[in-house]
């Protein structure tokens, strides 16, 4: 990788860092209210190291095992990281999940509730769990219906003993995402979940404006990914 190559990064971050706080400041929320996920899927370990150096600590990655092979290398390195699963996971690597991520935002369904649980228990390791939401419920999506969600919480709090401290949601890409950040704020509230992972490089700012906690910010900050990923 070439100097202006991560100097191009560099000033991604710098942009994407104004312009949340600037977001903040303009609903009267504090700047660290809102903590940045720099999705780091599909760009390798190189690409990252400029974005860690300049201070960022937490990472979002979509796939199980293009995260096994990057991190670890990386977290011994920075110890105090904090990996998100922001992709659809299967059971059969729930265990793996939870040795890697920190944080994983994607929980849609009983069974992989119950597998995290079990994975949780026998590593002894506990992340901190989000549910996604199917927000503009599109049949190719991922994530629990909105008109689910709350059984769906209850299950994972009474039948797989798993505290849920947030909602994720990735909004249909066609439309404006206001009133779908807006819905899943409206959700939380109902069911007393504190966390909202949402926004991405296309429309962090409005989810700012509706409360996000968590943005999920990737080609902003590293450039187009090689690959379109299906999401
Ligand atoms: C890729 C991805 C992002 C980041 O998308 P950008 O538009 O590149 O910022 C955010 N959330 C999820 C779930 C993703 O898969």
């Amino acid at each position: 990788m070439t100097e202006s190559r991560s100097h191009d990064r560099l000033a991604g971050l710098r942009d994407v860092r104004e312009r949340i706080a600037r977001a903040a400041r303009d609903v009267g929320r504090p700047e660290d209210a809102v903590a940045l996920v720099c999705v780091s899927k599909n760009f390798d370990a190189e690409a990252i190291a400029p974005i860690l150096a300049a201070g960022e600590r937490i990472f979002g990655e979509n796939k199980v095992q293009e995260a096994a092979e990057k991190w670890p290398a990386l977290r011994a390195r920075y110890p105090d990281l904090q990996l998100h699963l922001i992709g659809p996971l299967q059971s059969n690597k729930a265990e793996q999940a939870v040795e890697i991520f920190d944080v994983i935002e994607t929980i849609d369904r009983p069974k992989i509730a119950l597998a995290l649980a079990a994975a949780a228990r026998k590593l002894n390791r506990t992340p901190e769990f989000f549910v996604q939401v199917n927000i503009g419920e599109e049949p190719q999506k991922s994530g629990v219906l909105p008109g689910d969600l709350g059984e769906l919480l209850g299950f994972c709090r009474d039948e797989a003993g798993l505290k849920i401290s947030g909602l994720m949601c990735i909004p249909p890409v066609d439309q404006l995402a206001s009133p779908f950040f807006a819905m899943l704020k409206k959700l939380a509230a109902q069911q007393g979940v504190q966390k909202l992972s949402m926004g991405m490089s296309g429309d962090f700012e409005l989810a700012i404006q509706l409360d996000a906690t968590h943005v999920r910010v990737g080609s902003a900050i590293f450039g187009a990914r090689k690959a379109p990923i299906a999401i």
